[in-house]
């Protein structure tokens, strides 16, 4: 395993979360460290000197996006054994949670560098915290894919036990995923839609699919701006196979009453669930 050790001179890594949205949920220490590191790394630098230039911040920004993490972490590890300093920022929110900075990440740790968290805004826990569904238990998927076929498929592997799932979608998309989502897990799927949020037009929106449906198509100005969606996933049905295999051999020599309790006797399922089983059966 490698390590830092205390006497290690080489600079320290930070990573720190800018707003989402309002400029008030920039923390002290965030400006402080982007103010005293010798760079920043940042996903868009022009987006990023605004940001700089609103707070007072004059250290040098250069650019590290998806296209050239691989190629500039070592450059960021030679920085950093130079005794320098440097601080990733993405465009807004938590580098890394659907932002790049992962292989600058692991790679540094790898290399025994220092790595700080500067905590901050990210849309995914002020959405999930303010939603009103579950958070005991929740997966965060990142964005879902593009086209509707593939955003179909990683739904339907969806099971209960993720708890809530959590996603962030773009305004082009949101209708479309809604339907997507009705298709595979029915109308009545429960979601919270957190829309804007710290922003002016910030809207929590929370109710079945079918619902969020209908508001987004009657107000136009419900799917604009950037969105995180939330999904509580109905609970597992039991898996009661094996008692309905079972059955439907007895039904093959016993009345329906009869297959049916003599089915619950030897499974341990409800009686009066497999009655209505068998009776179905028989109709078929
Ligand atoms: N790293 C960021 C974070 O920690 O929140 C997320 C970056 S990701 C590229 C951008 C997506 O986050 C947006 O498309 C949207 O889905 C979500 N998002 C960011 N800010 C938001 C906000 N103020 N309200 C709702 N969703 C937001």
């Amino acid at each position: 395993m490698v390590t830092q050790s205390d006497n290690d001179v080489r600079g320290t890594f930070y990573i720190v979360a800018t707003p989402i949205g309002n400029l008030d949920d920039f923390t002290d220490r965030a400006k402080r460290v982007l103010q005293e590191v010798d760079f920043i790394a940042a996903e868009d630098t022009r987006h990023s000197k605004r940001l700089m230039n609103h707070f007072g911040i004059d250290t040098k920004l250069f650019a590290l996006h998806d296209h050239n993490e691989r190629d500039k972490a070592s450059y960021i590890a030679s920085l950093l054994n130079d005794g320098k300093n440097v601080a990733l920022i993405s465009d807004a929110g938590t580098p890394l949670i659907s932002d790049p900075g992962y292989h600058v990440v692991n790679f540094l740790r790898q290399e025994g560098h220092k790595v700080v968290p500067v905590p901050g805004p990210s849309a995914l826990i002020t959405a999930l915290c303010a939603s009103g569904l579950p958070t005991d238990r929740f997966s965060f998927v990142g964005f879902l894919p593009a086209k509707s076929k593939s955003r179909r498929d990683e739904m339907s592997s969806w099971v209960p036990s993720l708890g809530t799932v959590v996603f962030y979608e773009s305004t082009h998309r949101i209708l479309d995923c809604l339907a997507d989502l009705e298709a595979v897990w029915g109308e009545s799927v429960q979601v919270a839609l957190a829309r804007e949020i710290t922003k002016t037009f910030e809207t929590f929106l929370n109710g079945s699919v079918a619902e969020i449906q209908r508001i987004l198509t009657e107000d136009s100005n419900q799917t604009r701006g950037e969105f995180v969606m939330m999904v509580s996933l109905p609970a597992a049905e039991e898996d009661n196979s094996e008692a309905l295999k079972i059955l439907k051999i007895l039904l093959k020599e016993l009345p329906v009453k009869q297959a049916a309790a003599l089915a619950a006797e030897i499974t341990g399922e409800k009686k009066n669930a497999l009655y209505k089983q068998a009776l179905a059966m028989n109709e078929e």
